[in-house]
């Protein structure tokens, strides 16, 4: 429930806010105010998210700034000035069309936090192509489940990555024409069947005009998982760069000379709209780092680097403040100026912590893949109320709503009653479909509001606080698991008859995947084959996907109609009632 402390915003801020007054921006007008931001391609021939985040600031005073600082694992760092990032992302443009891949068509690019992966995400947009991200932890199968619902003509990734989870599952992506091979350390790659992306950009000409670009055209597709059947595939247009312009510059407090570091991948929305697109829109300079979460290597970042303002998540805010507040003290971070966070829920003792180790609250900011960018904020002029979400976004008007079965739904008025959270279309980086399954996306609206799948409760003042998901997606480190897809790859093996996927809480992570399992008939349950059938989910789904915990049990619960009763092994699992079982039928 709502505290009722208030983290003043410090108004020591070393620049004045880019939104003194939240009232100031309400409306629907705003978002042809925001448009206003950017420039359009030169002549009139549209709006290109590459445009307006490169080339126009190479072609202006910006062009001499440092876009892009990727710090490598290996200590290297590579840098790129607006100029440079321009110049190197027309030959990725030249590259991709030289293979005949062209507008419309989707580009998956499967890579860790390296150059090339910024420099081949921006040549995809300028060709007009379609830029769609792979989190480069993910096993071959939610690999070949998106490349093959995006139906991909080209593929960019590294050849290690390649060897291991593409090339087995080649013959089985027949649309697949083309994949571009970047080698380990600017090496050369001459892997059959694939073009080396060192020398397709030595080949390809440094100029490129973007070609006429509607703002409606499809730039983006980003993958994001439901409850049932497969994942959907989340369609954006180059509108959306007007709203991770300004919502860069009003949510983030994004300046033109900020350093700023998303520490979130690019194969997640939050990666590409604020850790490419929003912040180069903004003028600003660009930390991207490989390496994994390391206490001492971020701070050591944070410091070193001058980052002035920094984009991360409760995840890994949790497992700083695991690390202990001395460890941040033993840098300074003069150039620090606004801490926001995102992906899950920001307890208010993360708040809080920014204050102690920084001297500067964590705004928590609320969206998801289907928005594109930032809906609800505690905005830099703005009082946080530490553990809430903030305000809608200036032009955004959100609802808490109970959604009836006739598809309409009742507006709650009363403060602090839960229910759906509900926002009015027509922000600029709204989805416009999911991929090829118009159904699924219709039903994502009722009554005239986008309903998000979290339920949450507005206060007196306008705050949003988030309560949970209305589904079974399981949030686990800030990443969006869908446990049909995890239950799919468990059923492939051979010992097992059954199982439910739910997200367990957990201290750091939020959630971890945990998986309820029944054996076939002559199976025993035992430590070796957990471990069997864990390592196989492993080597099937990666990492972050996989459970990481497997409970065996004689019946795994469904309805009659065949559905996962995961709420019910969710409430077994956490000693709560058990609610209407009327539909239940177990699975054995
Ligand atoms: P994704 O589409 O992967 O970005 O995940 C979006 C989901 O993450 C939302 O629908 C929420 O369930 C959760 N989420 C994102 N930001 C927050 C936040 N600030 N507080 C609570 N949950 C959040």
């Amino acid at each position: 429930m709502a505290p009722t402390t208030l983290v003043k915003s410090p108004r020591k801020l070393a620049k004045v806010p880019n939104l003194l007054r939240y009232e100031e921006g309400i409306g629907p007008e705003f978002f042809s105010r925001a448009r206003e931001e950017l420039d359009g391609l030169p002549g009139g021939r549209g709006l290109n998210i590459a445009h307006e985040a490169v080339d126009r600031h190479a072609a202006g005073p910006r062009a001499g700034q440092l876009a892009l600082r990727c710090l490598r694992k290996n200590g290297k760092v590579h840098e790129f000035t607006y100029a440079e990032l321009a110049l190197e992302t027309n030959r990725f443009a030249n590259a991709l069309s030289s293979l005949g891949v062209g507008k419309g068509d989707l580009v998956g690019i499967l890579a860790g936090r390296i150059p090339e992966l910024y420099v081949a995400a921006l040549g995809t947009l300028k060709n007009r192509s379609v830029f769609s991200p792979l989190f480069s932890a993910f096993g071959p199968e939610p690999i070949h489940t998106r490349l093959t619902l995006g139906k991909a003509k080209a593929l960019v990734t590294t050849e290690l990555l390649y060897i291991r989870k593409v090339a087995p599952l080649r013959d089985r992506l027949p649309d697949l024409e083309h994949v571009i091979l970047i080698g380990e350390d600017g090496a050369e790659t001459n892997t059959e069947g694939t073009h080396d992306y060192r020398r397709l950009l030595a080949d390809a000409d440094d100029a490129y005009e973007i070609g006429p670009t509607d703002p409606g055209d499809v730039a983006l597709v980003h993958f994001t998982s439901g409850t049932t059947g497969r994942p959907k595939g989340a369609v954006h247009v180059h509108e959306a760069i007007v709203w991770h312009h300004v919502t860069g510059k009003l949510a983030l407090d994004l300046h033109p000379d900020d350093v700023f570091w998303c520490t979130a991948d690019p194969g997640w929305v939050t990666g590409t709209s604020y850790g490419i697109i929003s912040p180069l829109s903004n003028g600003a300079t660009v930390i991207a780092d490989e390496a994994e979460f390391d206490a001492r290597r971020w701070y050591a970042i944070l410091a070193e680097q001058g980052v002035s303002v920094w984009y991360t998540a409760p995840t890994a805010i949790r497992m700083l403040m695991k690390a202990g507040t001395e460890l941040a003290r033993a840098h300074e971070y003069p150039a620090l100026r606004f801490l926001a966070s995102v992906g899950e829920p920001l307890h208010p003792a993360g708040v809080l912590w920014g204050v102690e180790a920084f001297g500067l609250p964590f705004h928590d900011t609320w969206w998801q893949t289907e928005t594109g960018g930032i809906m609800i904020a505690n905005l830099a002029a703005m009082d946080i109320k530490p553990g809430s979400m903030g305000r809608p976004m200036p032009g955004i008007e959100a609802a808490i709503v109970h959604t009836r079965e006739d598809g309409g739904v009742d507006l709650v008025t009363e403060p602090l009653e839960e229910g759906d959270l509900a926002l009015r279309p027509g922000w600029p980086s709204m989805f416009r479909a999911y991929l090829g399954e118009p159904e699924r996306y219709e039903k994502a609206f009722a009554g005239g509001w986008y309903i998000t799948g979290d339920l949450a409760r507005r206060d007196e003042d306008g705050y949003f606080w988030f309560v949970g998901r209305a589904d079974d997606v399981i949030k686990s480190s800030g990443h969006l698991i869908g446990p049909f897809e995890v239950e799919s790859v468990l059923l492939e093996h051979p010992a097992v008859a059954h199982a439910g996927v739910i997200g367990k809480p957990d201290p750091v992570a939020g959630e971890i995947v945990k998986a309820f399992v029944a054996l076939k008939p002559g199976f025993e349950p035992s430590h070796e084959l957990e471990k069997e059938i864990l390592a196989h989910a492993r080597v099937r789904l990666g990492a972050v996907v996989a459970p990481k915990e497997i409970e065996f049990t004689d019946a795994v619960p469904a309805t009659r109609s065949g559905k996962i009763m995961r709420r019910l092994l969710k409430a077994r699992e956490l000693g709560l009632p058990e609610g209407d079982v009327s539909t239940l039928e177990t699975a054995e």
